[in-house]
């Protein structure tokens, strides 16, 4: 693996052979989480394919000449020429994986897979999902001295690690930057001792046997099992959207905002999360206009009131998106006003979309009982309707999801879990 920087790309990227590239960013907890399955990965085919790195922020001139619009991106390429679909934001180590082997005949792939060797490990507890939710149930099982593992697809820290600042957490005169908050929670688990396997992929969860395997080749097993998996963004499904992630639209504005200096930028939504994420953006952007689609914002009052007053922020109001295209350097939103039906166009340099959240069960929610919009139905102990199996969090069906709720949460099912283990 091998770091470089703009002036060494032409030799080391087009000068022919295999390449994967990665740029990223400080301060951009997908790319973090990146740099983990990047090293495991170039152990693995570091033979066949060069495994460089490039800090995104130094050589912004080559990210906007190769259009890299969000952080991390992967780029593959082969004798010079970009091969295989680009990866960004919150990559599996999986899509890696299908894309290196594209690049290599078969022989090779089994040769390089016959060098994993399967393993098996047994906890007491697994937790799914190392947000507050996770980490504070991590921290009270391990303070009752219960063997616990987090795993999680990401680093430790959920949603809080790419807030910009949390003002209403209780313990902190001033309002905390999230990826401390998130950095202090997860080092008070992780020195307690719970064991933490995370930017991992999740192959397969048996809830009923308890068992999760890990990166196809990891078995966990346990005798109880809390999800804390939480929630993640919605997407407006309107045409364009996802062919222009991480080439110009954004759900991650901790990640991304730095990129729009004096740049103007469109922000889908209206809720908590918009309008707070938006005030960041504008410590950058020289002008946001945010599309909603009520006729008032529908974020807590002071948060609304700090919009309506910077100066570089323009709501409309009873408008949504219909499609997002790009033209040259510029994504173009189409709006429609939801009242007259008429459409515009919004021209700007990329698109934050913040319009909620769906919880996050992909490969879990198997014979669980969900509420009417998908998230798991728990009694008053957190315990869901399979025997053994707990959730907490964003992920449960309650009526406010928020730090101090998950963290709520946490502490009752490890503290019910303490109870039935002894
Ligand atoms: C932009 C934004 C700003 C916010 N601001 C505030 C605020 O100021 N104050 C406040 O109180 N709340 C705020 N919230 C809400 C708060 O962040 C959440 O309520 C809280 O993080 C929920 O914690 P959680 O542990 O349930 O889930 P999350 O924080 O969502 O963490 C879930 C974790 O599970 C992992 N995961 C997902 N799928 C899997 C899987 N299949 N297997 C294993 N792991 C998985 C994720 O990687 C993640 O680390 C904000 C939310 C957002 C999005």
């Amino acid at each position: 693996m091998k770091e470089i920087n703009s002036s060494e790309f032409d030799k080391e990227v087009l000068q022919g052979g295999k390449v994967i590239l990665d740029f990223y960013s400080t301060e951009c907890p997908p790319c973090e989480a990146l740099a983990s399955k990047f090293e495991d990965l170039s152990k693995l085919y570091g033979d066949d394919i060069r495994f460089l790195k490039i800090f995104r922020q130094g050589n912004r001139e080559l990210a906007e000449k190769l259009e890299v619009k969000s952080s991390p991106t992967l780029l593959f390429f082969e004798n010079s020429k970009e091969v295989a679909d680009r990866l960004s934001g919150g990559i599996k180590k999986s899509e890696i994986i299908e894309r290196l082997d594209s690049m290599l005949p078969a022989g090779r792939i089994k040769s390089i897979r016959s060098k994993i060797k399967p393993t098996q490990s047994e906890f007491d507890v697994i937790i799914l999902g190392a947000g507050p939710g996770g980490l504070t149930a991590g921290l009270y099982l391990c303070q009752s001295k219960i063997n616990t593992v987090l795993i999680d697809i990401s680093l430790p820290g959920g949603h809080v690690s790419t807030t910009h600042e949390v003002s209403n957490y209780p313990g902190f005169i001033e309002p905390q930057p999230g990826y401390l908050l998130s950095h202090n929670m997860s080092e008070q688990t992780k020195l307690c001792g719970t064991v933490y396997k995370v930017a991992v992929d999740i192959t397969k969860v048996d809830l009923i046997r308890k068992e999760v395997v890990i990166d196809e080749f990891e078995t966990v097993k346990a005798k109880k099992i809390i999800i804390a998996t939480g929630t993640s963004p919605n997407l407006t499904g309107a045409p364009g959207e996802k062919e222009l992630k991480g080439k110009g639209i954004s759900y991650c504005a901790t990640c991304d905002a730095k990129y729009y200096n004096d740049k103007e930028v469109v922000v889908i939504g209206g809720g908590n999360s918009a309008v707070e994420e938006s005030e960041y953006i504008t410590r950058f952007a020289s002008k946001l206009t945010m599309v909603h689609q009520f006729d008032k914002l529908t974020a807590n009052k002071q948060a609304q009131e700090k919009a309506i007053k910077n100066p570089k922020i323009s709501i409309l109001f009873e408008n949504e998106p219909r499609s997002f295209t790009r033209e040259g350097d510029k994504i173009v939103t189409e709006i429609e006003d939801l009242k007259t039906g008429y459409r515009q166009k919004l021209v700007s340099d990329g698109v934050f979309i913040f319009i909620g959240f769906k919880p996050n069960l992909g490969l879990i929610k198997d014979n669980l009982e969900l509420d009417k919009w998908g998230y798991i139905k728990t009694d008053d102990d957190m315990r869901t309707s399979i025997p053994g199996v707990y959730a907490v969090g964003d992920v449960i069906s309650k009526k406010y999801r928020q730090i101090t709720t998950a963290v709520a949460d946490g502490t009752i099912a490890a503290m019910a879990i303490g109870k039935e283990l002894d």
